[in-house]
């Protein structure tokens, strides 16, 4: 059995193609390279049904994935997560079909274990020994951990303030881990600077085409999750956007195969927040592409991406299917992470929370209607995130000391 039907890499703007073997970066005009699958041939060979009794992770569409050799998989378990309903909080801001998909049940914590899968795999398939890349700290987690399972020594830049977690991760697989005085663009510029010295792979969000290949399989499990029949919205927490850009791929993909019940995707909404919400206003504005978000700010350490390299592939995704780009305060991710946990018990990270706050408002201003499948993306655990909660004053009891109720 094929084990890809991978073909070539493609460029989204200019449309110049590229081999799937041998190492690309970007295209040469700068934009990001696509993976493109022999599709029609697929759906001659490979049917939806075929899928059911195979192992619960990704790569059970190892079909539709880059690697070409089975040897060359790096897996972890990464995968297959389940989509729970919150029932009793959907009824409270009158979205009874309101779901979550949860990407914190992933090694690492969070859904970046999924590009680090895809991607570490096929580096490897590539030969790759070194590779860098910035990060705000969940991705460089999950790729030195995988890059340590692999043999591939992995050079990680983060900001300072990234969550303390992250460091760890890198520090205990043996990543050669640097801090940097600023944000995730200036982490870029020091990993373009030393790959360029050292020849040494690129990782960085988009400028290898295979992390969007491994995201992209979060589509495809909510289409088989759903029954292939997919939910009216799909609310996604965006920094680089690489999931909605995945998800979007994994739907036309879908499409194209003939495994969907109707040719209508789920409006796409990429969720920022107030304090760096660059795709919300270039999508206001009607622009195809971001600026620069200067200073910005957030909890949500995931998605404070104030330019993203595939902006353009947000903005399209989310104009393609009706979609919309929505920013949320800090007070609200604060107010939803907590209201997850205390009604549905799911303690989930703050980007997350910011698209149960994001559902919320489009219900209140009827974007979204009372009726509708609205599907949330958790895209990481809380536990990695300690710091985001406010722990009130807990009572503290001498030994021997009696519990008064009124401490509470
Ligand atoms: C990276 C990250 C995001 C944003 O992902 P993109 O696909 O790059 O937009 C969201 N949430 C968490 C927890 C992340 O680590
Ligand atoms: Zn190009």
């Amino acid at each position: 059995m094929t084990h890809s039907y991978a073909t070539h890499l493609s460029c989204p703007k200019c449309k110049n193609t590229y081999s799937i073997e041998g190492i690309h970066q970007l295209c040469s005009c700068g934009s990001p390279l696509l993976v493109r699958y022999d599709l029609a041939k697929a759906k001659s060979k490979v049917s939806k049904e075929s899928l059911s009794g195979r192992e619960s992770t990704l790569w059970r569409y190892h079909e539709f994935l880059p690697v070409l050799q089975k040897e060359n998989v790096v897996s972890l378990g990464e995968g297959f997560t389940p989509i729970t309903s919150l029932n009793r909080l959907g009824s409270s801001i009158s979205l009874p079909s309101l779901f979550l998909k949860d990407e914190g049940l992933v090694p690492s914590g969070s859904f970046k274990a999924r590009g680090a899968a895809v991607g570490i795999s096929k580096a490897k398939e590539l030969g790759v020994t070194e590779l860098a890349m910035p990060t705000n700290g969940n991705a460089g987690a999950a790729w030195s951990l995988y890059a340590a399972k692999a043999g591939i020594t992995a050079h990680i830049v983060m900001p300072v303030e990234a969550p303390e977690i992250t460091r760890k991760e890198v520090l205990i697989s043996g990543g050669r881990l640097y801090l940097i005085n600023g944000l995730i663009s200036d982490a870029g510029k020091t990993v373009a600077a030393f790959v360029q010295e050292h020849d040494c792979y690129d990782a960085s969000t988009l400028k290898e085409p295979y992390r969007i290949e491994g995201k992209k399989t979060m589509g495809y499990e909510i289409a088989e999750q759903f029954n292939w029949s997919l939910p009216d919205v799909i609310l996604y927490p965006t920094g680089g956007g690489v999931g909605l850009i995945g998800i979007y791929k994994a739907f036309r993909e879908l499409l194209e195969l003939g495994w969907l019940e109707n040719d209508k995707l789920p409006r796409l909404v990429a969720v920022q927040s107030e304090g760096c919400a660059p795709i919300v206003k270039a999508h206001e504005a009607g622009e195809s592409s971001s600026v620069f978000w200067e200073n910005s700010q957030t909890k949500a350490f995931g998605i404070n991406v104030p330019k993203a390299l595939g902006d353009f592939l947000v903005l399209e995704a989310i104009a393609k299917t009706n979609g919309t780009a929505i920013a949320v305060s800090e007070a609200d991710i604060e107010i939803y992470q907590r209201k997850v946990a205390q009604e549905e018990g799911q303690f989930i990270c703050p980007e997350g929370a910011a698209t149960i706050a994001a559902a919320t408002k489009l219900r209140e201003s009827n974007w979204i209607s009372h009726d509708e499948q609205v599907l949330c993306l958790n895209t990481g655990m809380g536990i990695k995130y300690p710091e985001t909660v406010l722990s009130k004053t807990i009572p503290t009891l001498e030994k021997g000391e009696r519990i008064k109720e009124e401490y509470h």
